[in-house]
């Protein structure tokens, strides 16, 4: 087979995996090549019972013992248990949800156990293990590749396509990492590294293949980085040239905090050099970046420019407008909404207003990127929760204008020296301090003991007259005793039958989730149960308790944002975070969360203790995805590649010596321009 054919071609796939295949982003072999596992699982020592360690996935070989026993837990959660045995000692195996493990495991016979073991009473057991029969197969005793997957999906099948598509490599692919930079960096040919990667001989291929795929991700966005910054360097910025701020100041209805004054001085000193602005603005949740955004929109309007603020949401334009067009009307400035769902008419007229300079600030979603929006004047654009939007989008938004001064806002914390990396092309203000009265948020961290408790807790907060998120790790089938959404706004109906509870998740369609968001912002809904769709910036003062199921299943970042969402408002707010009975780690990350409510703080404690994390789950930053590279893990590989993609471009800036790169960079950053919004 070629590389350009189709998986549905690979024996023993077939369309309908092949479409499976498809949700990863594989339709093709070369995909499939590039569909790196993501992780390894060492199963080249083989661990007797009685030397388990408690919290590490080890592979036992063991016999079992007695059948397989399934109980049924809960609504959606069966517990599969049985007894195996070495030379050395006995061992519980539990899975959840897996009841074809009881179908499929023979007393008597020993098999190769794969998991991850927990100490409990005086035993081990270990949890949701992968086995097979001892000696049925090569794959024990090995170190095995573990694939992303979907359901439906199994890690044989990515076995086969990846097969096939390693198989199929050509003796000569053309290697897009320039020579010079190769042979600096020690990294074999690009076939060994695909094969190094996919199929290791032992760990250490493993990981000296991954260090240069890793490199590779660093290196082409860090050339793409750098082509973002050189086109905006060595531009002017737009001309404001009366920059007091006096008379928006006097129309707030509060004074604003000593971090968000130094945030609008970085600004207006940027504007008054001359330069474009390119400006992150760093902020925890409830920081108020909404008011130096504000402040910017007064000026560019008070130098006759216009100005256009980008939210990720309908829900959260919607919002801005609420808050900025009455501030801004006060001060003679006109405001105007543009969202995808405004009827034709109303759109038209209001792009045409925009276009006459009648609107001097825009609001809206990414509807004010479409090709029809054009601008009288714009001077300066705003992009709201940056995370949501790929980095060439907000490139959309500022080519609008002539050098248009540009403000990214974000509520993900960053450790200074990664945001410095990752945004390159940015400089970064931080809002370290919370406007004054704030209450601080109770939290939580609880197991499945506090079900009923919490639960009579939901029903107490809706009928005091607040509402309540619960927040689960994932749709569809719950997978390894995880909670799905569906499964917990079921489960959350039949408990609390009087309230009104209601699902959105990432296959909510995109008008169904905005009705359901701005019924519970209106306070037509009592319980909203989501996936972390509701992650980004919502505002409702009214809700007042954030329930976290599984939450040892997020990053600390994600959770801290979750918990954001309620102490809006006046009333004592709570979060409560389940997971904290699945081991010690688990425990003491939430508990991390209980302890303190400093962004900061918390995004640190997340790099220490997070190895493979997803703490900078690149989607959380309008970055490509990573395929590999762990952006908190891999700091000093992320260094590396960009001090060589910056020689290099220093060298070359338009990568004229080097098409297969250049090729590459653009097929990287053309791809990733659709807003990510899972
Ligand atoms: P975020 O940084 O999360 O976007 P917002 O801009 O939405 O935060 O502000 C959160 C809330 O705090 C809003 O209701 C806003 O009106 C209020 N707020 C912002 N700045 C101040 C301030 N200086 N004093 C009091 N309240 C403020
Ligand atoms: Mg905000």
């Amino acid at each position: 087979m070629k590389l350009q054919d189709n998986v549905r071609f690979v024996r023993g796939i077939g369309p309908k995996k092949a479409e499976l295949l498809g949700r990863l982003g594989i339709v093709t072999l070369e995909d499939a090549v590039q569909c790196y596992p993501r992780g390894y699982e060492d199963r080249t020592h083989i661990t007797p019972i009685r030397h388990l360690l408690d919290g590490e996935k080890q592979c036992v070989h063991a016999v079992v013992g007695t059948p397989p026993q399934t109980a049924h837990i809960r609504r959606g959660m069966d517990v599969t248990r049985c007894t195996v045995y070495d030379e050395s000692g006995a061992l519980t195996l539990r899975f959840f949800n897996h009841k074809y493990a009881a179908a499929a495991l023979e007393t008597g016979k020993e098999y190769a156990f794969y998991g991850k073991v927990q100490a409990e009473g005086r035993g081990f057991v270990m949890l949701s293990p992968e086995f097979e029969p001892v000696g049925a197969d090569d794959r024990t005793g090995r170190v095995l590749p573990v694939y992303p997957l979907t359901a439906g999906l199994y890690q044989r099948d990515l076995y086969r396509v990846t097969d096939a598509a390693l198989a199929a490599v050509p003796d000569d692919l053309p290697d897009f990492l320039p020579k010079a930079i190769r042979e600096q960096q020690g990294f074999a040919p690009i076939r060994d590294a695909l094969a190094g990667i996919h199929r290791p001989q032992d760990m250490r291929q493993a990981q000296q293949a991954r260090r240069r795929m890793v490199f590779e991700e660093f290196f082409l966005l860090s050339c793409g980085m750098g082509f973002l910054r050189a086109r905006r360097s060595g531009k002017s910025g737009a001309q404001l040239r009366d920059l007091s701020l006096n008379a928006f100041y006097r129309a707030l209805p509060f004074s604003l905090t000593g971090a968000q004054m130094r945030a609008i001085e970085a600004c207006t000193l940027d504007i008054a050099a001359g330069r474009p602005l390119s400006r992150l603005i760093q902020g925890d949740v409830g920081s108020g970046k909404t008011m130096v955004a504000a402040a910017l929109c007064y000026l560019a309007a008070k130098n006759g420019r216009q100005a256009v603020m980008m939210a990720p949401t309908e829900l959260l334009a919607q919002q801005h407008m609420q808050t900025l067009a009455p501030l801004l009307q006060k001060l003679g400035v006109s405001c105007g909404l543009l969202v995808g769902s405004m009827g034709a008419k109303q759109k038209r007229e209001t792009v045409q207003a925009i276009e006459a300079g009648e609107v001097s600030v825009v609001i809206g979603t990414h509807a004010v990127l479409g090709d029809t929006v054009q601008f009288h004047d714009l001077a300066v654009a705003i992009v709201d929760e940056q995370h949501r939007f790929g980095v060439n989008q907000r490139a959309t938004l500022t080519a609008k204008g002539e050098n248009v001064h540009l403000l990214v806002m974000s509520a993900t914390p960053i450790p200074r020296t990664l945001a410095l990396l990752l945004y390159g092309d940015l400089d970064v203000s931080v809002i370290d301090e919370l406007p004054p009265g704030r209450q601080k948020i109770k939290t939580y961290a609880v197991g499945e003991t506090m079900r009923q408790r919490i639960d009579r807790f939901i029903d107490k907060q809706c009928a005091e007259g607040g509402q309540v998120y619960v927040v689960c790790p994932l749709v569809g089938d719950g997978e390894s005793g995880r909670t799905s959404a569906e499964s917990a706004a079921e489960r959350l109906s039949g408990v609390l039958p009087h309230r009104r509870v209601a699902l959105v998740h990432g296959r909510t369609r995109a008008a169904e989730k905005e009705q359901i968001m701005a019924d519970f912002a209106a306070g037509n809904i009592d319980i909203l149960v989501s996936t972390t769709v509701i992650e980004v910036g919502v505002n409702v003062p009214n809700a007042t308790l954030m329930v976290v199921e599984d939450g040892d299943c997020f990053g600390l970042s994600q959770l801290h944002q979750l918990r954001g969402r309620v102490g809006r408002g006046k009333r004592q707010s709570y979060c409560v975070f389940y997971g904290a009975d699945r081991g010690a780690d688990a425990r003491e990350r939430l508990k991390t969360l209980v302890h303190t409510n400093d962004g900061f703080v918390i995004a640190q404690k997340d790099l220490e203790m997070r190895g493979a994390g997803d703490f900078f789950g690149t989607r959380q930053h309008g970055l490509p995805p990573m395929k590999l590279a762990d952006l908190a893990g891999d700091t000093r590989v992320l260094e590396q590649a960009r001090r060589a993609a910056d020689a290099l471009l220093a060298d070359d800036p338009e990568l004229v010596r080097e098409p297969e790169l250049r090729a590459r960079v653009e097929k990287l950053f053309a791809q990733y321009g659709e807003g990510s919004f899972n």
